[in-house]
């Protein structure tokens, strides 16, 4: 794998505005360091323990932003640093990032995830569900929490149409909340969809931040 080469070429086959996570999970901190080299600035990271010790080790002006599922009790270990949260899921996830994100003086930028695959086993809101989140409002009594968009895995299959499907809805549903609850809010913003498999999909179809592992760095 040609990291430095890898991270040219989609940085030129990318729209400017849409941007690329680097998703650097089960790699080693030298070949993060290989794509910090060549310009790349946000790497994601999906279990806690891991993302603490890349931080500890890599340059300081790394945004890194968690994309995996998120255990409560963890929080408190990325909330001193860390740049976005992809998956936040759930009130009492999000009243743990309040709690953490108050005690470090932060205010923790996150997406919320939603499920839009066919597969039953990706976490999530339902786009019902993600809803009826918003419209109970709590989020609004966080003030150490921004709520920056949504995050969406589509089903992972060769059938592009079906795949499709998934990142529309997600844009629709992005629209919907983005009407009904961030009308004045530009920091509402982001779509996060789009992997190393089904990125060209979720760009045409809306995405804002692509998240690319095995495209970047080669097989896990
Ligand atoms: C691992 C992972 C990715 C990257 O997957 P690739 O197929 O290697 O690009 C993106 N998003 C999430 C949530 C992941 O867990």
């Amino acid at each position: 794998m040609n990291i430095r080469r890898e991270i040219r070429t989609l940085r030129r086959s990318i729209p400017q505005d849409v941007k690329i996570v680097a998703v650097s999970k089960f790699h080693p901190a030298a070949m993060i360091k290989e794509a910090y080299d060549a310009g790349q600035r946000i790497f994601g990271e999906s279990r806690v323990q891991e993302l603490v010790s890349k931080q500890q080790q890599l340059p300081g002006d790394i945004e890194w932003h968690f994309i995996g599922g998120l255990q409560r009790n963890k929080v408190k270990q990325i909330a001193p640093f860390v740049s976005l949260i992809h998956s936040l899921d759930s009130e009492r996830l999000m009243l743990e990032i309040e709690k953490q994100g108050a005690a470090c003086e932060r205010v923790i930028p996150c997406l919320l995830q939603v499920h839009i695959a066919e597969e039953e086993t990706k976490a999530g809101f339902s786009p019902d569900e993600c809803l009826l989140f918003l419209k109970s409002g709590r989020w609004r009594e966080c003030p150490h929490l921004k709520i920056k968009g949504v995050m969406g895995m589509a089903t992972f299959t060769d059938d592009s149409e079906q795949v499709r499907k998934e990142f529309r809805l997600l844009k629709s549903l992005f629209d919907a909340c983005k009407e009904q609850f961030f009308p004045d809010n530009p920091s509402f913003s982001e779509i996060s969809m789009g992997m190393s498999g089904d990125y060209p999909i979720a760009i045409e179809e809306g995405s804002t931040m692509v998240r690319l592992g095995s495209l970047i760095f080669g097989e896990r």
